[in-house]
């Protein structure tokens, strides 16, 4: 298996951008294009950028990404629900489960709604790029469009469907794993113990 590279950069209002790579290809996916999109061009290391993919289109998710297109040429992908409700236009319109591939790799796009109507996930390996679907220790900020019913529903039916060891990293504050989050993160108290 190819190696994986994984880079965190912080973004204007605390969100977390990720850029994922493969260390012998070189080809890389971005994920949430915040800004400055400048900050996320300085950490690309001379990685070619193939996707630019906004877990949901909150704007500190997603305002970067026409600038980052531009630095970069990579193409942009968000989920159709989002650019119906936030006005926004991408190259390519993910569906559940969708893939993208880059390097020896492909990014799977789960649509889980809630937080907002397109929310994805973003599996790579044994990664999954969450956005503010769940977040360590709890969710992200409910929003006028949140459906919270929607989004326990899409936790519940999509992400617990991944292996217990995948690493997950959120749209704001520390990565962590489902395993970790299944016993300790408050939405899932009720839940009772082997609920997967
Ligand atoms: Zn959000
Ligand atoms: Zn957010």
């Amino acid at each position: 298996m190819a190696k994986i590279g994984i880079v965190k950069v912080k973004l204007d209002r605390e969100v977390n951008c990720y850029v994922i790579s493969d260390a012998s290809t070189k080809e890389a996916v971005v994920i949430d294009p915040g800004l400055p999109a400048d900050k996320i061009a300085e950490q690309l290391n001379g990685v070619t950028v193939r996707w630019i993919v906004a877990t949901h289109c909150h704007p500190g998710h997603v305002a970067g990404k026409d600038d980052l297109k531009d630095i970069t040429g990579g193409q942009t992908a968000i989920h159709g629900a989002d650019a119906k409700q936030f006005l926004r236009s991408a190259d390519r319109y993910l569906l559940d489960g969708d893939e993208l591939e880059f390097g020896e790799f492909k990014l799977t796009a789960l649509h889980t709604p809630g937080h907002t109507p397109g929310s994805i996930c973003c599996v790579v390996a044994n990664h999954a790029f969450v956005g503010d679907t769940i977040l360590a220790g709890g969710i992200g900020r409910q929003m006028p469009e949140t459906d919270i019913r929607r989004q326990m529903m899409s936790i519940g039916t999509k992400l617990l469907k991944l292996p217990l060891t995948t690493a997950l990293y959120p749209g704001h504050g520390p990565a962590t794993s489902l395993e970790r989050e299944l016993a300790q993160n408050p939405i899932f108290r009720g839940a009772g113990a082997g609920a997967r």
